[in-house]
């Protein structure tokens, strides 16, 4: 157990976690929460989201140790309050919980990913009181041995992490996110803080609805992006060889830690081939690379000097470097969602930082063959989950291969089957592995999916997104004020201050 003396945010910050100041808005985030008021956190990845919520779970805990005590034994025997976390991230939940317990948290996690008996060890533990912090998969929440077990604790707070899955406007939409709702009455309402690294003013109505709350019950805490360290810029280029002379000419000019982000795993493969018949070292990083070797390369890149790393958007969770002296993006990001995301690594130690944005009109195409595939139309899915349920031998048979020619024919290099897969998978109509793919019917197809207009909608929100990026290129004026007015930030331009 963590020290008894450390009750106070302060000192947990310190005595617990070993940090020695909060950081800006870290310290008025909890004292809210343990007033008892809601939060919506909007804050970068990497800038310490989670202590928000950690500080406050430990402090409920260890004020209730602190009554015990005091009473020496005359109190009754109920156990702490149990903190929750919401948390999408399965593959991320044992390190959070890992680390927490190298603290002496007594924390824990259950997600599909625990055999029974674990799982039901953990119930019986979590029932008993062993645990102050739970992580647990909002799917969870459809187990009633699950919710029985809550029922045994008291739960004074609750944390979304990853809130903006609860959007139904943003590609990690999780269905049973749309459940929250019921979820925070089901604990008897308790006060809930939803974290997130991006929403737009849009985005965040939405969030703010599907917690049930209404705009007023809830402070919006909204880290800006106001980082007069960056320079942002943009430059047309109609090649991919003016692309690499931007990108050596970058690396020239900033000897030292940079990203350049590409949208293809192809492309950013060719660009290594010509760096290193030029010899400039570099790191490549991608989704398809083993998880061992993603690992090691991460690790590089965190460790040795002046590292230039090609990589797609996989790259940047967990990346906590603070020179990192620029960003360079060689193709056109999805959104401007994403694109503040992987400028906000760069120059986190306050020192001038680059951030170039290359704009070739054919990226274009390939950001809107992507918004296809990742919004197939109801017919698609109408045609998907016939094939699912009356094809299943051959399915089981001949797997994923066979599918995909029987739903894109000829166009193998269509992915609206995997995006369809996923998405039925989420809202629980199918279960099992979707690679290799091996999966069973469930559920019915879920009424969203029939939807036409639904639909429709989703892929006109993609498609405006989209759009803004595009206009975010053309426009003229100051770059940082465009971006404050798209994620409904107040601007006040400081470009006299600014590195030039
Ligand atoms: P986020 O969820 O916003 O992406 P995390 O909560 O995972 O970020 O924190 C990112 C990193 O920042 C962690 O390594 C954490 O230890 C560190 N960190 C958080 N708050 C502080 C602080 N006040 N002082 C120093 N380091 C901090
Ligand atoms: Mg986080």
């Amino acid at each position: 157990m963590y020290d008894d003396c450390a009750t106070t945010p302060q000192h947990i910050l310190q005595d617990v976690f070993g940090h020695s100041t909060f950081r800006s808005p870290q310290q008025q985030i909890v004292a809210h929460l343990l007033n008892c008021q809601h939060a919506l956190v909007i804050m970068p990845t990497g800038m310490g989201k989670s202590l928000c919520y950690q500080i406050p779970a430990l402090c409920l805990a260890a004020e209730h140790k602190r009554k015990v005590t005091a009473s020496a034994g005359t109190a009754t025997n109920n156990p702490a309050p149990l903190s929750v976390v919401l948390s999408p991230l399965i593959a991320l939940m044992k390190d959070q919980v890992d680390s927490l317990r190298a603290r002496h948290i007594a924390a824990t996690y259950i997600n599909s990913s625990l055999r029974a008996r674990e799982r039901e060890q953990r119930y019986s533990d979590i029932g008993n009181g062993k645990y102050d912090l739970l992580y647990v998969t909002p799917e969870r929440f459809r187990k009633s041995e699950f919710l029985s077990v809550l029922q045994r604790r008291e739960i004074l707070l609750l944390a979304v992490d990853e809130a903006h899955c609860i959007s139904e406007w943003g590609h990690d939409f999780r269905p049973d996110y749309t459940r929250v709702d019921q979820i925070r009455k089901r604990l008897n309402n308790p006060t809930t803080i939803a974290l997130t690294a991006t929403a737009t003013p849009d985005v965040q109505t939405d969030i703010i609805r599907q917690l049930g709350l209404d705009r007023e019950q809830i402070a919006l805490f909204h880290e800006g992006i106001d980082r007069p360290n960056l320079r942002l810029s943009v430059h047309t280029v109609w090649s991919d060889d003016e692309k690499l002379d931007h990108l050596i000419g970058l690396r020239r000019r900033q000897q030292q830690r940079g990203i350049a982000y590409f949208t293809l795993i192809k492309t950013l493969e060719r660009f290594s081939d010509t760096l290193l018949q030029q010899k400039i070292p570099h790191l490549i990083y991608h989704g398809e690379l083993p998880r061992e070797q993603r690992k090691k390369l991460q690790e590089r890149f965190m460790n040795e000097p002046d590292t230039l790393v090609l990589a797609t958007n996989a790259f940047g969770m967990g990346i906590d470097k603070e020179d990192i002296r620029f960003v360079l993006h060689v193709d056109l990001p999805g959104s401007l969602e994403s694109y503040y995301q992987e400028i906000g690594r760069a120059g986190r130690d306050g020192q001038p930082s680059e951030c170039v944005l290359l704009y070739d009109q054919r990226d274009l195409a390939t950001q809107m063959e992507f918004i296809h595939w990742s919004n197939p139309d109801a017919d698609f899915y109408d045609r998907l989950f016939h094939v699912l349920v009356h094809d299943r031998e051959k399915i089981d048979a001949f797997g994923m291969d066979w599918l995909r020619e029987k739903i894109h024919h000829r166009q193998k290099h269509d992915h609206r089957l995997d995006t369809a897969l996923s998405m039925l998978e989420r809202y629980g109509a199918i279960e099992g592995s979707l690679s290799p793919l091996d999966v069973r019917v469930t559920g019915p197809l879920p009424s969203n999916l029939q939807d036409a207009e639904y639909l429709e909608e989703k892929l006109l929100r993609d498609q405006k997104k989209l759009y803004a990026l595009v206009e975010y290129v053309q426009h003229e004026g100051d770059r940082k004020a465009f971006l404050h007015a798209y994620f409904g930030l107040p601007y006040h331009s400081n470009a006299n201050e600014s590195p030039t």
